[in-house]
């Protein structure tokens, strides 16, 4: 009686499509992985603050935003982590108010929809680049000693708390572009002192963690080339080589790979793009300018500024990493792929910035860092989101998933084998006996016609018949 349910069950469902819908749109080449855990990452830092300010995202329907990238084949989630981004009446200075309690609702949050935990800290209590490293407030006019300490107790402590939330941590950042300087110290013996000093908290809280250091500018190879020198001098004790990669600025895809292959060559370390992005339009909806529009940052790219154009983009810088030699390439990871509007009216949208903190900067920053107090305001990147300014799904977003086919296709129950198991699992997730999750959904489309029906089945025995290649 079962068997006979399932077999008009199969009929009657045989010309409806499965609940999963494929966004349509876009055209992507698979990426034949040589890490098979390559890190298909995304930051996003801010969207604790956008979802306060009334943000939310939909994919077909609203749904977490978490969920949302999981099921387009993000699989791990990067969080920027400030020491203390409040003034001293606790107004937030902005760039989502990125504190620890933060990183352990991202964490969390991701680690329920089966995404790790990428933990970027910048040891400072805003912003931290080339040209910003300045120590937090309580640790200002430290000594080296004591500040390597602080350091690592923070570092320690916080890992502790973020991972008691539910948080699946893998890797974690010690200091954000830290170029030319790091916590206020910008000599590289004080540098290098006070990496060691994370890094060996970050292996005291749990070896199988990978650390990561990070730099910015990969175009200067030169540059680059020296900085892996000089962490090899100070023996700096690290995993993983990371740079930000944002095409407008960063050189070619060729020069990507070749200073990434210096250091996982030559030092034997991962490489990792920890940081890109790509404009889809070249226009604003949030009324703060955006770092690439029209006139500013477009000329002379690779890729048309256009959906189709962004995810070209993330999968070639996607490939150039996979490129570098002895499978050390580890991954890329998107950086603030859902930073989008807060709403449409510009004054309101400034008030929510301002006591929400989900804009770049709010006027409390000033007191710690002058510049973003003066310059503060919403998202330069809402043109290189992966939503629009509504919170739906771009069909770029597919680009994270449409890489691996080639890994996954057709190992529906993803053991390792192809074989009539998977078209009996295909069967039963349209007899409704079964639910598939989104990887074995792309797996279960034989056909590529981004829907999985009775045909991804027929498709699939006649493929271990003989009968179709
Ligand atoms: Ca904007």
């Amino acid at each position: 009686m079962k068997r006979l349910f399932v077999v008009f069950a199969v009929i009657i469902v045989a010309f409806m499509t499965s609940p999963l819908t494929f966004a349509e749109g876009i055209m992507s080449d698979e990426i034949k992985f040589n890490n098979p855990d390559f890190l298909r990452g995304m930051d996003i830092s801010s969207v604790v603050s956008l979802e306060r300010s009334g943000v939310r995202f939909s994919d077909g329907g609203e749904e977490d935003v978490f969920k949302i990238l999981s099921d387009r084949g993000v699989n791990c989630i990067r969080v920027r982590v400030w020491n203390d981004p409040f003034d001293g009446n606790k107004n937030g200075y902005g760039g989502g108010n990125c504190d620890v309690s933060t990183a352990c609702e991202i964490g969390r949050r991701a680690a329920a929809c089966g995404m790790r935990l990428f933990v970027d800290f910048h040891y400072s209590d805003f912003w931290a680049d080339p040209a910003k490293q300045k120590p937090p407030k309580a640790w200002e006019g430290l000594s080296l000693e004591e500040k390597s300490q602080r350091l690592s107790d923070f570092t320690y402590n916080s890992l502790k708390e973020i991972k008691s939330s539910g948080a699946d941590i893998c890797m974690v950042q010690i200091g954000n572009e830290t170029n030319n300087a790091l916590c206020g110290e910008s000599d590289w013996e004080s540098i290098s002192s006070l990496m060691n000093a994370g890094v060996s908290a970050v292996r005291r809280f749990d070896k199988s963690v990978l650390v990561s250091v990070h730099f910015t500018d990969p175009q200067r190879t030169e540059t680059v080339k020296w900085l892996a020198d000089t962490l090899d001098r100070y023996k700096v004790d690290y995993d993983v080589f990371a740079v930000s990669y944002y095409p407008y600025w960063h050189g070619s895809l060729e020069n990507l790979t070749a200073v990434l292959n210096y250091a996982a060559v030559k030092y034997d370390k991962y490489a990792l793009v920890a940081e890109t992005s790509y404009a889809n339009t070249l226009e604003d909806t949030d009324g703060h300018p955006n770092t690439v529009s029209k006139g500013s940052n477009d000329a002379d790219m690779p890729w048309v500024f256009t959906v189709q154009g962004q995810a070209d983009a993330v999968g070639a810088v996607m490939n150039a990493v996979n490129e570098v030699d002895n499978k050390k390439g580890l991954g890329m990871f998107y950086w603030e792929g859902a930073w989008i509007s807060v709403g449409d009216d510009l004054s309101r949208n400034k008030a929510l910035w301002e006591s929400l903190g989900s804009g770049w900067a709010t006027s409390y920053s000033g007191g710690y860092d002058a510049d973003a107090g003066r310059f503060c305001g919403g998202s330069a990147v809402d043109n290189q989101a992966f939503f629009d300014a509504q919170g739906r799904a771009l069909p770029s977003l597919d680009i994270f998933g449409m890489v691996v086919r080639s890994v996954t296709a057709l190992d529906v129950n993803r053991d390792g084998r192809v074989n009539i198991r998977d078209a009996t699992r295909i069967q039963k997730h349209i007899a409704g006996l079964t639910d598939l999750n989104s990887e074995e959904l792309r797996a279960a489309d034989v056909n590529g016609d981004k829907k999985v029906t009775v045909s991804d089945a027929t498709d699939l025995q006649k493929k271990l018949c003989g009968i179709l290649f």
